[in-house]
């Protein structure tokens, strides 16, 4: 069974369970496993034209160990996927010759957050009825977090959660995704700031230990390692789809908080042949500038059409500089105190061929999106979104002989403004939201102030004891 260690050197491990309920660890830091279970060629091939549920009980099994029974993790599995309206649950389209759209937009709320947030939402209930407990769940989202954790929390009996959204700063099909839940147990704030500050928020309280026991807290952001865990396995169906194990592809991932493309980097730590890793940032291109320089520097977020990603403070990338500098919590100590004390911090030399051997980079503007939206459709009849866009244009810069798989993190429906100006045409809800702009909101906006937040938080939640 896989335990996990945290990334800043705790010396307690930890199995999946309270990984799961805890976020984030106590010292500040990441949780990883301690070991990477690894799977053989022969492994992966008896997988091949497995239904997706069927591999994701295998991917997910060696992580969440005896804690839960396995026929009620299947179960479980089944149930979270059975709200994707397509059977392939993240089908592969073909785009050209020898690349292929990975569409992870078919889950409830239309963008790629469901594929983790569906099953997360019923480990974590299943954890806390057996435990007899609640929890207060804190989440941070530039827009498609919150709507995707509404859509899997609102049923869950023992859960209070609580949505930080970055006030102006969402679309309004995002903003009404989250807001327009009749359920009691969902809250939404909107916060005077943008996504580093709600992020920064829900940080705080992680680290102040008397508010995180007081509400019993516990996150859904990608610093949660069962959204990384969850996210692994369409690499892997989208690997066997096109050849593997026998064959390799290439991944371009539009990229924010690194969630997305270091569950790529575990899908091949678990032994998964596969080609490049390509980030693709839009003009919040942190990423790219510290993965070419050594220099982690933040500027200033600008808003762009792609608002998943507009993200200065990129969280899982701790996770990939733990690995990098060979597990040196001391170090990764020292780069997160800097980058806290002065916004910056320096990736040593080994640490950083370490990552440019595993991640190659590049960036899309907001020219070279709107260009990419068009020439998707006019080449291939694909209406994509801005996010997928950044991916796919970054993509064309870095083609080669494997297949180009290209994450298609959300329908375009989701951001019909940007869709539209770029390509002419209107996308349309599915028929499931239809009738969003019609329901009742409900959110409460709230200064950049950690006491109201909190305050705001203790005076809702039924977790407090
Ligand atoms: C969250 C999100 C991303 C970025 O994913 P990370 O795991 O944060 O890197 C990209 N596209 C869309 C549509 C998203 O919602």
């Amino acid at each position: 069974m896989t335990l996990f260690i945290s990334t800043r050197g705790d010396k307690e491990k930890l199995n999946f369970e309270d990984v799961m309920l805890k976020g984030l660890a106590a010292d500040g830091g990441l949780y990883v496993p301690e070991v990477w279970p690894t799977f053989t060629k022969d492994e992966w091939r008896s997988l091949v034209g497995k239904p997706y549920v069927d591999v994701a009980e295998f991917v997910i099994a060696p992580f969440v160990g005896d804690t839960i029974p396995k026929a009620e993790l299947k179960a479980m599995i089944v149930e979270a996927y059975a709200s994707f309206s397509h059977k392939a649950v993240t089908p592969l389209t073909q785009l050209d010759n020898n690349q292929w759209l990975l569409e992870l937009y078919h889950g409830p709320t239309i963008a790629f957050k469901d594929v983790a947030m569906q099953l997360i939402a019923k480990l974590m209930d299943r954890a806390l009825t057996n435990r007899g407990q609640r929890s207060t769940i804190v989440c941070a989202t530039s827009g498609d977090t919150g709507g995707a954790a509404v859509e899997a929390f609102m049923a869950c009996e023992r859960i209070d959660l609580f949505v930080l959204h970055p006030d102006e700063r969402v679309s309004p099909v995002q903003r009404r995704q989250m807001t327009t839940s009749a359920s009691s147990n969902v809250y939404n704030i909107a916060i005077k700031g943008n996504f580093d500050d709600c992020q920064n928020q829900v940080k705080a309280m992680f680290n102040d230990n008397a508010f995180r026991g007081e509400v019993a807290l516990s996150g859904v952001n990608s610093i949660n390692w069962a959204r990384i865990m969850a996210q692994v396995v369409y690499y892997v169906t989208s690997s066997l789809a096109l050849g593997g194990p026998d064959k390799i592809c290439d991944y371009t991932v539009p990229t924010g908080n690194f969630g997305d493309i270091f569950a790529a980097y575990v899908a091949h730590k678990m032994g998964l042949p596969m080609g490049k890793r390509i980030v693709a940032t839009n003009e919040n291109d942190i990423l790219k500038r510290a993965l070419a320089t050594g220099h982690y520097d933040m500027n200033k977020v600008v808003a762009t059409t792609s608002p998943s990603m507009d993200i200065q403070i990129s969280s899982n990338f701790e996770r990939l500089l733990f690995e990098a500098s060979g597990r040196d919590s001391d170090q990764i100590n020292q780069m997160m105190n800097s980058l806290k004390q002065s916004g910056q911090f320096e990736i040593d030399s080994k640490t950083l061929s370490v990552i440019n051997q595993q991640f190659e980079a590049g960036t899309a503007d907001e020219n070279a999106v709107a260009q990419t939206m068009k020439s998707s459709l006019s080449d291939s009849g694909k209406l994509i979104d801005p996010h997928t866009a950044v991916a796919l244009s970054v993509a064309q810069q870095h083609l080669g002989d494997n297949p180009m798989v290209i994450l298609s993190t959300a329908n375009p429906a989701k951001f019909p403004d940007a869709v539209k100006a770029a390509t002419g045409i209107h996308p349309e809800l599915p028929s499931h939201l239809s009738d969003l702009f019609d329901r009742a909101e409900k959110y409460d906006i709230l200064d950049n102030d950690a006491t109201q937040i909190m305050q705001y938080i203790k005076t809702n939640s039924r977790a407090i004891r």
